[in-house]
C-alpha cells in the first residue's frame, strides 16, 4: 500500500523490468512512501517466483506475500543504488525515501536477497539497474545482510521476533505511520545518476555524515571541482567518487 496521495504514483511499463513505479511529484528525503502489505506465510511455504519478487522476508519464521494485482510498494523494482529503503515499524516493513526524489523518477529499493546456497540453481536473479556500481545480481554479501539484520532487530524491538500476524492472515494498514524516517548509516545512499550534481567549493572533503545529509537533502551527487572529483554516494560506509 502506498502512503502517498494516489495521484502521485504512476505504474507503467519499463524497458527492462516489466512494470515500474514512478512518482509525479518531488518527494522530500525521509518521506514514508508505503507499507508492505500482504499475506503472512512461513518462508518455507513460498512458491517459486519465476523471477518475480512479491514476497518480503520478515524473519526466519515469517514472510509477507503481496498480491501483484494490487497497487503497492511490492511493485517497486530493485536497484543497486536505490532511492528508497525499508524500515521496521510496529511489526510492519515500511518504505521511505532515502533522499530527495525528483518528479518523474522511478522508485527503487535494494531487494538485498541472501546469496543462494552452493548447490542451489538460480536463474532469475540478475540485476539490470545499469548504474556504475551495479552488482549484477539482486544479492547482498552475507556480511552486508548480517549488518542490516542486526539493525532491523534493534529497530524492530519487541516486534522483531514476533509474527506480524498469524499465518494466512492479511496485514492491514496500521492506525498511524511516521511522516519521515531519519537517515541511518546502515543504508547505502547515492545521489541521482540522471540529474546534474550539486556544486561545492570545498578544498577538503566534508565528513561522511555531512555528505549523507547533503545527498539526502539535494537528491544529487556532489561535485567538488576544486578537488577534481564528485561524490556519487556512500556504499557500505565507503565514499564512492568519480573524476569529473
Ligand atoms: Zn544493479
Amino acid at each position: 500500500m502506498f502512503l502517498l496521495p494516489k495521484n502521485w504514483i504512476l505504474v507503467r511499463d519499463t524497458k527492462l523490468t516489466g512494470k515500474g513505479v514512478f512518482v509525479k511529484h518531488e518527494i522530500t528525503g525521509g518521506t514514508v512512501i508505503g507499507d508492505y502489505l500482504g499475506t503472512v506465510v512461513h518462508p518455507d511455504d513460498i512458491e517459486d517466483t519465476d523471477g518475480d519478487f512479491y514476497d518480503l522476508t520478515w524473519s526466519e519464521k515469517a514472510s509477507v506475500v503481496a498480491d501483484p494485482e494490487t497497487l503497492g510498494v511490492h511493485l517497486v523494482n530493485h536497484s543497486c543504488t536505490p532511492n528508497c529503503a525499508m524500515f521496521p515499524f510496529r511489526g510492519h516493513i515500511i518504505y521511505f525515501a532515502l533522499r530527495r526524489i525528483f518528479a518523474g523518477e522511478e522508485l527503487t529499493i535494494s531487494y538485498a536477497l541472501n546469496p543462494p546456497e552452493a548447490d542451489e540453481l538460480v536463474l532469475f536473479d540478475t540485476c539490470r539497474c545499469g548504474t556504475p556500481v551495479c552488482r549484477g545480481t539482486l544479492y547482498n554479501s552475507p556480511a552486508v545482510n548480517a549488518r542490516y539484520y542486526q539493525f532491523e532487530e534493534k529497530m524492530g524491538g519487541n516486534y522483531f521476533h514476533r509474527l506480524p500476524g498469524s499465518y494466512g492472515t492479511q496485514l492491514t494498514l496500521l492506525d498511524e505511520y511516521p511522516e519521515f524516517v531519519r537517515d541511518y548509516p546502515v543504508y547505502d545512499l547515492f545521489g541521482s545518476w540522471k540529474h546534474r550534481a550539486a556544486l561545492f567549493g570545498d578544498r577538503t572533503l566534508p565528513s561522511v555524515s555531512t555528505l549523507r545529509m547533503l545527498i539526502r537533502e539535494s537528491g544529487r551527487q556532489l561535485s567538488f571541482p576544486k578537488m577534481n572529483f564528485a561524490v556519487c554516494g556512500i556504499l557500505n560506509g565507503l565514499v564512492v567518487t568519480t573524476t569529473k
